[in-house]
């Protein structure tokens, strides 16, 4: 694993769900946000499935906000929503145009996403059908948005994506967030709603030190974030 270069300025995170950030990637964030860089949120829908007993009406607007004060947590203040249904988002030319929109509007440096592997590791459970067609989707956007004939009613292109981040059991890079993980599981905590509806006790603290632990054990460092580069150039 090497450090994952910081030598860029604007980013844009995209996830299916309020509080996929949040589960590891919001403590690098926080370091990019102290350093000055810009970081938007970019979210594929409201995740309003995703709390048993409680109706997506209810839901909707209750993780809204609780992503919006996330993202505040780590320095984040531009969240945007594509209002996609939670759990049903389509990976296809509908979702890549409105990504590439987004790309070409915010006209990011680097582009961050989760992974979109079938499974969480060889053994782990299946990754949810959203994460696959969200990380997926933002791959080929970032390439669409940089061609002037895909998707000309989308913008003017932008070609200044260098390269892609996809949170990864399996990374490339690593940012160290030592100094930021404290920040980080702040962030996760302000899922509230989200974390009481799981129904069974979550450390956010232990889940996420254990974690950033781990990665930091390959990266030489007490707590880090892995990375997996997908170079665009
Ligand atoms: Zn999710």
């Amino acid at each position: 694993m090497q450090p994952m270069p910081e030598d860029w300025e604007r980013a844009v995170a995209v996830v299916a769900h309020p509080d996929d950030l949040e589960y590891g990637v919001a403590s690098a964030v926080a370091r990019w946000t102290g350093q000055g860089k810009q970081v938007t949120y970019l979210l594929a829908t409201r995740g309003e499935a995703g709390i048993a007993g409680l109706p997506p009406e209810k839901t909707a607007p209750l993780r809204t906000e609780e992503e919006r004060r996330s993202a505040a947590v780590v320095g984040v203040r531009d969240v945007e929503f594509l209002d996609r249904p939670d759990g049903l988002v389509e990976y296809g030319i509908a979702l890549r145009r409105d990504l590439a929109a987004a790309f070409r509007r915010l006209n990011p440096d680097v582009v961050i996403t989760m992974s979109f592997d079938l499974t969480w590791g060889e053994d782990g459970p299946v990754n949810h059908s959203d994460h696959r067609a969200v990380g997926l989707a933002v791959l080929d956007a970032c390439r669409d948005a940089a061609n002037e004939w895909v998707f000309p009613e989308a913008g003017p292109p932008c070609a200044g994506i260098r390269d892609a981040y996809v949170a990864s059991g399996d990374p490339t890079h690593f940012v160290d967030v030592t100094a930021t993980i404290d920040a980080g599981i702040a962030s996760l905590r302000e899922h509230r709603a989200y974390l009481a509806g799981l129904g069974h006790d979550f450390d956010p603290d232990e889940f996420l030190r254990n974690m950033a632990g781990y990665t930091g054990l390959g990266a030489g460092c007490d707590y880090a974030v892995g990375f997996r580069r997908y170079p665009m150039g």
